[in-house]
């Protein structure tokens, strides 16, 4: 028999059992697909690309210097992929093949077809906490609200201790890693380190320092109060078992203490796999469909104007500006202004959640399909579990909320900088009072744009 490893998002050495197992059958040769135009199809964003191809050149690296031949194949999209999969796997005489599995439709497809070769593909659940369609109700659903979904993985999980990821060991001659062209990269994700040293330090200091605090500052933007972690979860550079692992290591019991602030950063993980889980169960969510048909009434406002506005963070609403501004900028915003702007263009726009959640997929570097999916329906109601429809957000008192000194909202609207503390949430009648004009007029009236989403949403 030969052995391959097929790298997808699951981009690691440590924690990544089907690699272990792959290497302990006798894999010294690996596979990455680099697909730009099913990554184009996916609107997968140029950062996160970049990322993505910085990190398979480390690895490349580092699997040489473990004697491990990393092959780059250009595969183009997924309706050549299987055809190059096969060529590849007859050429070179493979007879197994081993990958983690991805839940997503055109993944899941791919992977369906790429089983019907002749080299044996085994499929594990390598990017989850336990397989999606495990964590049910009595009668065997997939759970819909998320509480009892956690409380059900909680009643197995709680007692368990989650294993220290083990980095990938081989007893292969060491050969040379050649950077191929096709993973030249651009420099957009360069602020983001890719090496698995500051990685590890990364998550070190967020543990070490943060996570006691993070549930007082998680929804403060000014202030780095969360991880950061979520484009290395993504891309699976880190995975949420050995961050559990890596917790445990500090508190033993940390999943039976469930008011510490510590399990406050879990819970976000259990978020992360309550939506992992619901997109298996419920393919639709991979296809544009609301999770809650009820919602497909609702008529949404065709206004480019609005969408441009919001798109380039010139609605006149501050915190909704500088959210889009610092996503523009640095393709990456804070989970509290995720709600806000999402909830902004759905409710106080009344334009569709899908264009907010293409537009976010082609900006964010952690861009994955299931989160973002899933904060999109849940900011416009209609996904699972998700913020009633009569809950709509005001941006000024999140904004004073949140961001109450404006700190925020000045490191990206530059032409608010001078504007007091007291004014900033909503600074137009002050800006006119001074006598300047410097900043764009809000494109919708806040009370006016709520009657009208109620209106619209009493389907
Ligand atoms: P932390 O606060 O440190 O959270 C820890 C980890 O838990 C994150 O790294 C992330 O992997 C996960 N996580 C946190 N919150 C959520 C959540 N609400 N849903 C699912 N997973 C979560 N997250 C993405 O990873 N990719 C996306 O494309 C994405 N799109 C979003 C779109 C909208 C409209 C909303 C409201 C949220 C979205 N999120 C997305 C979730 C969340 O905003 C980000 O995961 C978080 O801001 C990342 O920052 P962090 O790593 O510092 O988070």
């Amino acid at each position: 028999s030969k052995v391959l490893f097929w790298f997808r998002r699951d981009l690691r050495l440590a924690s990544n059992q089907a690699l272990q197992d792959a290497v302990n059958n006798g894999a010294s040769e690996a596979l990455f697909f680099v697909c730009e135009k099913q990554w184009q199809i996916h609107k997968t964003s140029e950062i996160q690309i970049d990322l993505l191809k910085r990190r398979i050149d480390y690895l490349g690296g580092k699997l040489a210097e473990l004697g491990i031949k990393l092959h780059v194949v250009d595969a183009v999209d997924f309706k050549q992929l299987p055809l190059k999969f096969n060529e590849f796997i007859t050429l070179h005489g493979f007879t197994h093949v081993y990958a983690n599995r991805e839940y997503e439709v055109n993944e899941l497809n791919r992977d369906a077809q790429c089983s019907e070769f002749d080299a044996e593909l085994r499929l594990y659940d390598g990017d989850v906490l336990c397989q999606p369609g495990s964590v049910v109700t009595k009668s065997g659903e997939m759970f819909k609200v998320f509480t009892p979904f956690k409380k059900a993985w909680l009643s197995e999980f709680s007692q368990r201790t989650f294993p220290l990821g083990k980095y990938l060991h081989t007893s292969f001659t060491p050969t040379k890693w050649q950077s191929p062209d096709i993973l030249k990269s651009d420099g957009q994700s360069e602020k983001w380190p890719v090496d698995d040293n500051t990685l590890s330090q990364v998550v070190e200091l967020f543990l070490e320092s943060k996570l006691n605090d993070y549930s007082e500052y998680r929804d403060i933007p000014s202030i780095k109060g969360t991880s950061g972690l979520s484009p290395y979860l993504a891309l699976g550079f880190i995975c949420a078992t050995d961050l559990i692992a890596r917790i445990q290591q500090r508190i033993p019991d940390i999943l039976l203490r469930t008011k510490t602030s510590a399990f406050v950063y879990i819970n976000e993980l259990l978020w992360r796999e309550f939506y992992r889980h619901l997109m298996y169960v419920f393919p639709k969510l991979c296809k544009g469909k609301n999770f809650n048909e009820k919602y497909d009434a609702v008529i949404w406002l065709d206004d480019e104007t609005a969408f441009t506005a919001w798109c380039e963070g010139n609605t006149g609403y501050p915190i909704v500006d500088a959210a889009m501004r610092q996503l523009n900028q640095t393709g990456w915003m804070h989970n509290r202004l995720r709600m806000i702007v999402a909830s902004f263009l759905t409710k106080h726009l009344l334009i569709d959640w899908r264009k907010g959640e293409a537009y976010f997929m082609n900006k964010l570097i952690d861009g994955d399909l299931a989160a973002n999916n899933g904060g999109w329906q849940w900011a416009a109601s209609t996904g699972c579990d998700a913020q009633p429809y009569f809950r709509i957000f005001n941006p000024i008192t999140q904004s004073e909320k949140f961001d109450p000194d404006g700190t925020f909202i000045r490191k990206y609207v530059h032409e608010l900088e001078w504007v007091p503390a007291k004014y900033i949430h909503f600074p137009h009648d002050y800006i006119r009072a001074v006598g300047k004009q410097c900043y764009i007029l809000p494109i919708v009236e806040h009370k006016e744009a709520r009657a009208r989403a109620l209106d619209a949403f009493k389907v």
